[in-house]
């Protein structure tokens, strides 16, 4: 038998790199997630910081050195006219050079002359100076006279302003500064992202492109770790398909990959199985169906022909054998019911010692006529959930299979009791006994330990059906035979419903 595996129209290349895709995209998307939040993350702390007054010094920085050259205050030794003209004409300058200019008594910051007219001549202006090292000094500001000085200061109305100026530019006045100053950049969205691509946006680029070659080795490793096995079990289970039953995989891979693995393997050795135990079972059906008809098509030809020297012996044998098949139907019948779970148990309150007891009564004549003592020995036992007529014909089966294997002047016994939570019945003989690699199989369809017994030869079916039936009881067969020759003894367990009403009580 051949079953068709229906496939979709892949190849394995092709599945492999669709996985290695799915993982490098899912990589690739959490990276770019990662990455989005760390940006939003650093714009926002940079529209939170103060906008650097870099800028803004080297801007005023510059301004400055043009009004002292244009001042003649820079290269040559600056004349005290030159210096003079400066403080002279700062209303010019602040105009001619856009800026405030503002000169202040620096130890004692008050105010000589403000461009802007804020404050006036006297007043205290709140400067924050800031350490001369800190500053990024590209060029000497002045090269002769005055010490440079950049910082900040609120103005009257609190705005923030940003000054770079020049102290002692006047001889004998170390204290007096001139300043140039411009109102603080605010932080506008441009501003910051600006800041953000001259100073973020390389690094994070370079971790974009760490990352994703991170995520194209990870996909890789995994979808190779993942792919092998499952390829494996595509092959084998292709191969299951094409009735290659003994087809298994290497347990191997991550968990989840090997429990797949080995619940493939599982998978086709039941297939095997199912499909050996099939196959023994079509063979056996159709071999023990043609006995009894070979004989009946035999013996009914020499009838026809005249040739049977005894008819009524032949028409006897004739009769045995569609005797022996309608067994064997109605054997099959009831087994391929009781397997399939149709089979109806009539349930009720029954007396397993009472049934053996009619059972052992009605076998005893047979027993005895076979040479055979049956002792039947019952006790007082709780009662059991059971079909009586099921049950009886399961005694039946194990006393007549008794009766059947133990040579002439051997004894059976048959025997019911109290067992665990539970009811017992065993039957044992001393008859021709079982050897010890038989015993797991005799419970099996068709099986028989001797095929070639004559006529007296059963279906090889009682046992399978004996099983059913105490299983479908809730129970358990056994079997155990110390060997051939040495007798076999059959244990049922049935459970009963009386056990577990004294364990609630309690
Ligand atoms: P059969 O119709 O052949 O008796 P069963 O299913 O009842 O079929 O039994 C299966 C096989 O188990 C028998 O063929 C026999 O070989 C073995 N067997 C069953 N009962 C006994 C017994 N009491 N002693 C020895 N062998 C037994």
């Amino acid at each position: 038998m051949s079953i068709q595996l229906v496939r979709p129209e892949a190849s394995a290349g092709r599945r492999r790199l669709r996985l290695r895709g799915r993982l490098l995209v899912s990589y690739v998307v959490l990276l770019a997630l990662t990455l989005a939040v760390v940006a939003g993350a650093l714009l926002l702390f940079l529209f939170a910081q103060p906008v650097p007054r870099t800028t803004a010094y080297e801007d005023l920085t510059s301004t400055l050195r043009t009004i002292l050259s244009d001042y003649q205050l820079i290269g040559s030794r600056p004349t005290l006219a030159a210096v003079g003209r400066v403080f002279r004409e700062l209303p010019t300058i602040a105009e001619d050079y856009s800026v405030r200019v503002v000169v202040v008594q620096v130890s004692s910051r008050s105010v000589i002359f403000d461009s802007a007219g804020s404050y006036q001549p006297g007043d205290i202006l709140p400067l924050d100076v800031e350490p001369y090292t800190l500053l990024p000094q590209r060029r000497p500001l002045v090269t002769l006279r005055g010490e440079a000085v950049f910082g900040g200061f609120r103005d009257v109305d609190g705005t923030p302003w940003t000054f770079a100026g020049l102290v002692g530019l006047r001889q004998n006045e170390a204290g007096v500064g001139l300043l140039l100053a411009e109102q603080q950049a605010r932080q506008t969205p441009e501003v910051v992202w600006q800041r953000f691509r001259r100073e973020l946006a390389l690094p994070l680029g370079q971790a974009a492109l760490v990352g994703l070659v991170v995520a194209a080795v990870l996909a890789a490793f995994i979808s190779r770790t993942l792919i092998g096995p499952l390829a494996q079990i595509e092959t084998a289970a292709a191969s299951v398909a094409k009735g290659n039953f003994s087809e298994r995989v290497p347990e191997v891979g991550p968990p989840e990959v090997l429990s797949l693995a080995v619940a493939f393997n599982h998978m086709s050795s039941e297939v095997q199985r199912t499909q050996q135990a099939q196959q023994d079972f079509v063979a056996n059906v159709s071999h023990d169906l043609k006995t009894p008809l070979t004989s009946i098509q035999g013996y009914s030809q020499a009838i026809m022909d005249g040739a049977a020297k005894e008819p009524s012996s032949a028409a006897r044998i004739i009769h045995e054998e569609a005797g022996r098949l309608n067994r064997m139907v109605t054997d099959l019948t009831d087994l391929a019911r009781l397997q399939a779970g149709r089979f109806s148990l009539h349930l009720t309150p029954v007396d397993i010692s009472k049934i053996a007891a009619a059972v052992g009564e009605r076998l005893m004549i047979l027993a005895r006529d076979r040479g055979l003592t049956l002792h039947v020995e019952t006790e007082r036992v709780p009662v059991v959930a059971g079909d009586g007529d099921r049950l009886a014909q399961v005694f039946t089966n194990l006393v007549s299979n008794a009766i059947k294997y133990t040579p002439s002047g051997g004894e059976i016994w048959l025997r019911s009791g109290v067992g665990k939570s539970g009811v017992e019945v065993t039957v044992q003989d001393t008859g021709i006994g079982i050897a010890a690699e038989e015993l797991p199989r005799i419970f099996e369809r068709f099986y028989q330990v001797d095929k070639a017994r004559g006529p007296r030869r059963g279906t090889g079916l009682g046992l399978a059906i004996t099983q059913e039936i105490v299983e479908a009881h809730g129970g358990r067969i056994s079997v155990t035979s110390a060997g051939p020759g040495q007798g076999s003894t059959f244990t049922i367990w049935l459970p009963s419903p009386e056990f577990s009403t004294v364990a609630r009580r309690r």
